[in-house]
């Protein structure tokens, strides 16, 4: 598929300080576009100026939600290149998600080659200091002009970026997490396993009650039985039980991980044991009580490793690690940002430099 490049001629001002730059409110001067319609399948792939879109209010998207997303980062070097963490995960994974919403799946190499030369485009927006790095959305929505429950006949495929800073306000303080006892994310047979936007629309109320609490983000338990461990709001989550590291085993309601995966990959290497299995909260009482719950660390590409200080559950508190950063989660943070940042070697072949 050709790809044609019309640049902008009226460049925004950049911003002025990479310390102020907070999460996904920035964009840059350019974006991706790529239509679809069922007669032409994916067609016209390009990169224009940002600007906003045209769109019937009708449109399937607003009303049923069919859409699909993903969130991944290009890091500007030490050495001022940049570079890309496992970008054709993320789009097989969009691929995944438009297979459970019945939108039509992406050219993936097409697709990536297009990104590649939208971030050399904007490299200029990329920040360099630690912690900062270039937000990528792409983001597939339906667009038939049309009230009826039914798969679209025409999308938009977009790519959006945006420069940002550390993913929390206080850094790598370790965050206090709520466990949600009430509502539920997802089920096994829903759409917890893929990227779409109605998961997220059911998760506010939770964290708006995390908020109340004091806390930073919810921490689900499965829908059944209000047992078992899912995942944290963005993130999926790790324990570090006396020697063993645990997280969720993906069940069908959990959304698999990038960072996920490649803290379990990183972990083999250094010969820790790492288990996908169920964790029950009792279990997790127990072992804090016992204090063996040396750690509990959240991972996703926002905020790449999270440790965790507090999880409330109930009225109780359980303080992890008295509330410090532990040594697993600083040796997986910085073996992965070292590898995102090209000071640590990819023995995975994760990275593509892109410039
Ligand atoms: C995106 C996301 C994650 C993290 O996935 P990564 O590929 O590691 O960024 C975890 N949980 C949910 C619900 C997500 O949407």
């Amino acid at each position: 598929m050709k790809l044609n490049i019309q640049r902008t001629s009226k460049p925004k001002p950049k911003y002025k300080d990479e310390s102020k730059l907070g999460f996904g409110r920035l964009f840059t001067d350019h974006m991706l576009t790529m239509y679809y319609s069922i007669e032409d399948g994916w067609y016209d792939l390009k990169i224009k100026p940002f600007e906003d879109f045209k769109l019937s209010p009708a449109c399937a998207v607003f009303h049923y939600g069919q859409e699909a997303f993903e969130g991944m980062k290009a890091y500007k070097r030490p050495d001022k290149s940049i570079a890309l963490f496992r970008p054709w995960d993320n789009i097989k994974r969009m691929n995944s998600t438009c297979e459970r919403i019945c939108a039509p799946k992406l050219p993936e190499d097409a697709v990536l080659e297009a990104l590649y030369e939208l971030i050399r485009l904007d490299a200029d927006w990329i920040p360099s200091s630690p912690g900062t790095s270039l937000y990528i959305r792409p983001t597939i929505i339906a667009t038939d002009p049309f009230l009826g429950v039914h798969p679209s006949h025409t999308y938009i495929f977009y790519i959006i970026l945006s420069p940002v800073g550390a993913y929390y306000e206080n850094g790598l303080a370790p965050t206090k997490i709520y466990i949600e006892t009430e509502y539920v994310r997802s089920v096994k047979g829903g759409t917890g396993y893929v990227k779409t936007g109605g998961n997220y629309a059911a998760s506010l109320v939770a964290s708006a009650r995390a908020e109340e609490k004091g806390c930073d983000q919810a921490l689900w338990l499965d829908a059944r039985e209000r047992k078992y461990i899912e995942e944290v709001g963005s993130m999926n989550i790790f324990f570090k039980i006396g020697e063993e590291i645990v997280t969720p085993k993906l069940t069908g309601s959990i959304l698999p991980g990038i960072t996920r995966d490649s803290v379990i990959k990183l972990a083999n290497k250094f010969g820790m044991k790492v288990s996908e299995r169920l964790i029950s909260v009792d279990e997790l009482k127990d072992a804090h009580k016992n204090g063996m719950l040396k750690e509990v660390f959240g991972t996703g590409t926002a905020a790449v490793i999270s440790p965790v200080g507090e999880l409330m559950i109930d009225d109780d508190t359980l303080i992890i690690n008295n509330g410090k950063m532990g040594e697993t989660t600083s040796l997986m943070y910085d073996t992965l940002t070292g590898i995102q940042n090209g000071t640590v070697k990819d023995d995975f072949g994760w990275t593509i430099k892109v410039l």
